[in-house]
């Protein structure tokens, strides 16, 4: 990167500052208009982080065949979902991209190509949550997408080569489930989780604490409680952007740790 690429970033450059990251558990697209804890959990966060000169995040909800990052000035409100009321869908979320920001992405990352996007915007892996940390939408908000080519330890390396953008005030946001297995949600049981899904989402919490990152890197290898609670990977991949972010001796903290529908938890993480 030049000075030249640096001087057309409307970024925070102070470097005392290191801002926190979040992995966020987005749960339902309906979190996006309800009240509840989970919506709660997430404003006080966002209230007790520094301003972010932009967000960056990583959605469960954008996988593509390569590595793209959002590079329009404004992003469109992607409804990415079905069979939900009309009021979800009439939520707009008009927060400005940040095309220097996308620029310094595809140059930072250098262990895989990154190319700018023009066509998706947000997803409601981004917004839904987004929207209650900065209703005003004034914060600028670039979306980075999931190879799903990549493993998941390549994935964990690649979140290594953002992290100087935490001190330009840019606040990265990885944006999943821990566990999401919704071929057996239980609707009539919205308050409690499946013990495979609390065993699993305590294993993972417990290897987090632990930092043994690279169990969690190979989490097809961790038993059975774990396959039923990450059939996929896409919204867990997001979590190990903020673990291969994290310095080592940041604080850690989860927050909105909580299991719905049988086979879903919210569960959230909070670096420094
Ligand atoms: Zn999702």
């Amino acid at each position: 990167m030049t000075l030249n690429d640096l001087s057309n970033l409307n970024l925070n450059r102070d470097n005392s500052v290191v801002m926190p990251m979040l992995f966020v558990g987005h749960g339902s697209p309906m979190n996006a208009i309800e009240e509840n804890e989970f919506v709660t959990g997430w404003r006080s966060q966002a209230a007790t982080l520094p301003r972010p000169s932009a967000i960056l995040c990583i959605s469960a909800h954008w996988e593509t065949r390569g590595t793209y990052v959002t590079a329009m000035a404004k992003p469109q409100t992607i409804h990415d979902f079905g069979g939900f009321p009309c009021e979800l869908y009439q939520v707009q979320y008009p927060a400005p991209g940040n095309p220097g920001l996308a620029n310094e992405v595809t140059k930072l990352i250098t262990g895989t190509p990154v190319f700018p996007d023009e066509k998706w915007g947000l997803d409601h892996g981004t917004w839904s949550v987004i929207k209650h940390f900065y209703p005003e939408a004034d914060i600028p908000v670039v979306q980075l997408s999931i190879n799903y080519l990549m493993s998941p330890r390549h994935h964990y390396e690649l979140a290594k080569e953002l992290a100087i953008l935490r001190s330009k005030g840019v606040l990265i946001v990885g944006s999943g489930n821990i566990v999401h297995n919704l071929r057996v949600l239980n609707w009539s049981n919205p308050n409690e989780g499946y013990d495979w899904a609390i065993n699993a989402n305590e294993k993972v919490k417990s290897l987090i604490l632990k930092n043994d990152y690279t169990s969690l890197i190979d989490y097809t290898s961790l038993g059975n409680d774990v396959k039923m609670a990450i059939p996929t990977a896409e919204h867990f991949l997001p979590l190990l952007y903020i673990l291969g972010l994290k310095k080592e001796n940041e604080e850690l903290s989860f927050f909105n740790d909580k299991a719905v529908y049988g086979s879903l938890t919210m569960t959230s993480v909070r670096v420094g």
